[in-house]
């Protein structure tokens, strides 16, 4: 096993140079050629005052400065904190600001967003990966310079990155992803999909949440598979994509397949060399899998189970399995230790529901500078409890029932209800507010609020949605505003979200 993750893709590249490590928009860069981009990188990062243990921030789509940055601060020793490029300045500038980042690297495309904060922000080092700006230094230039980097002593348990969740209490938490987890959740990966320097794989999915950091661009370095690159996900260009660079593994939000088999140019191309198929982030519908299965019959299907603190993945479903199975998110990887445990502590019986609660190498060791969270998140014996309801059957497959965290899953985004509450309730006209998920065939869930106004005063839906927009990334937005005279609660005061769920939509 690598000792690190900079290590780790080392291997992969000694042992594959001339294999192809990155493709986008046509360029093709092999092992060997983005080792020699990464070591400069790496010199040129420390010749521009980047220390070990400091914070770089990406605001980036999927690119190749993506990786180069992520790949060049592993051999450093630094810590990259990818941003959700969805989220709003409000969002962005507080996670900047708490992980205590030193430099950022973000696209012009986004500096109407955040120009405008940097300018004032503290941050050392700004650099744009696509030109020049006034107080911004070009990528392109700062990295391509000869540079070689000096020895760092790196140990495994180090941090790699930080990246931020929506939060219990409303702000986001830095998920610290180590080393050692990245590495352990890799080789995961490669033992169930069984993946090697043949596989290709497409990401189109945010490099920015695990599953296609992890579950893709660092299970590919693992084993020198190639990392075909879309900026986002977009159905033409991602169906095009998978056909013409014959890629073997595909791993997406269900969403993602919901959108893509629907699509009238989804059945011009044939799909025999896609080998392996995954899907997680989000529940998937029985329906949905038999359709993947109908559209890939020589495809391995397996829906996977993580969440950023776990690195994902916990669970994956097996290659072989009954129908029986089908709702199952699978068997717990070989590192993972869960269980499931019901309010009071009692650890419960096969088939009985509680919260899963999940151990081992793969685990975040925390979040940055939290200890409030810290102490909450973990149970005694170091379990991380994933607010998650699930069932183990006897066989030790593993369900997910429902959820215990007050948490709406938008097409794999999540959106802490009290988030959006919050910003609901800055509104000088509301006097209460409550915000549920509601189900929706492509996304899963939407987000709905139930809104009570204050006395003798106004407010439109139209006006709240704006005034929710300035605050919020618009994925977080409640597409639908209803207006009650006032909540349901229970004999303690509690909202019943339950029955606002059940209460239906316009
Ligand atoms: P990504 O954000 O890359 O999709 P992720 O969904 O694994 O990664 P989080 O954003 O932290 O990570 O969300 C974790 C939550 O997503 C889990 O606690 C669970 O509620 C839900 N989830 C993840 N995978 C599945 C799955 N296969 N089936 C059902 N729910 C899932």
């Amino acid at each position: 096993r690598p000792s690190n993750v900079y290590e780790m893709f080392n291997q992969s590249a000694v042992k594959f140079p001339d294999r192809e490590a990155v493709i986008q928009d046509g360029k093709r860069i092999s092992y060997y050629q983005l080792k020699n981009i990464v070591e400069k990188a790496a010199g040129n990062l420390q010749r521009l005052g980047v220390k070990k243990g400091e914070r770089v921030a990406m605001l980036l789509g999927n690119h190749i400065e993506f990786i180069i940055t992520a790949l060049a601060c592993a051999k450093i020793g630094a810590v990259f904190v990818p941003l959700n490029t969805k989220l709003t300045i409000n969002e962005l500038s507080y996670m900047i600001g708490h992980s205590g980042a030193v430099a950022i690297i973000t696209s012009k495309k986004y500096l109407p967003e955040i120009g405008g904060w940097v300018k004032k922000s503290s941050l050392r080092l700004c650099l744009l990966i696509d030109g020049k700006e006034e107080g911004w230094l070009s990528f392109q230039e700062e990295m391509g310079r000869a540079a070689v980097s000096f020895g760092v002593a790196l140990t495994d348990q180090m941090p790699l990155y930080i990246l931020y969740t929506s939060g219990t209490t409303g702000l986001p938490k830095g998920g610290i992803g180590s080393h050692i987890n990245v590495i352990h959740s890799a080789i995961s990966y490669r033992e169930v999909m069984q993946s090697d320097e043949s596989t290709r794989t497409l990401i189109a999915i945010p490099l920015f949440h695990v599953t296609g950091l992890i579950g893709q661009l660092f299970h590919m370095l693992l084993v020198g598979g190639a990392i075909i690159l879309l900026e986002r996900y977009s159905t033409v260009p991602y169906i095009q994509t998978v056909a013409k660079e014959k890629a073997t593994f595909l791993f997406n939000v269900p969403t993602i397949y919901i959108m893509m088999m629907d699509h009238e140019s989804f059945r011009n191309h044939s799909y025999e060399h896609v080998k392996t198929i995954a899907y997680g982030g989000a529940p998937i519908s029985a329906e949905t899998v038999k359709t993947i299965r109908t559209h890939f019959p020589h495809a391995s299907l397996h829906n996977a189970y993580g969440a950023t603190e776990t690195t994902s993945p916990t669970t994956v479903m097996p290659r072989e399995y009954g129908m029986d199975k089908i709702a199952s998110v699978g068997l717990p990887v070989p590192v993972a230790e869960i269980k499931t445990v019901k309010t009071d502590g009692r650890v419960c019986a096969p088939d009985e529901v509680g919260e899963l609660y999940i151990k081992g190498p793969m685990v975040v060791p925390g979040y940055w500078e939290n200890d409030e969270a810290n102490k909450k998140a973990f149970d005694d014996d170091g379990f991380w409890k994933s607010g998650d309801l699930a069932r183990i059957d006897p066989d030790g497959f593993v369900y997910i029932m429902d959820r215990k965290k007050d948490m709406i899953n938008r097409g794999g985004e999540k959106i802490y209800s009290i988030e959006v509450e919050n910003a609901l309730y800055r509104h000088p006209k509301v006097l209460e507010a409550s915000v549920v998920g509601m189900e929706d065939p492509l996304f899963g869930e939407y987000v709905k609020a139930y809104v009570v106004k204050k006395p003798e005063s106004d407010v439109t839906e139209s006006e709240l949605i704006q005034f929710a927009k300035e605050q919020l990334a618009d994925y977080k937005v409640p597409k639908e505003i209803e207006f009650l005279d006032e909540l349901p609660r229970n004999a303690g005061g509690k909202v019943l979200k339950t029955r606002l769920m059940g209460m239906g939509s316009h």
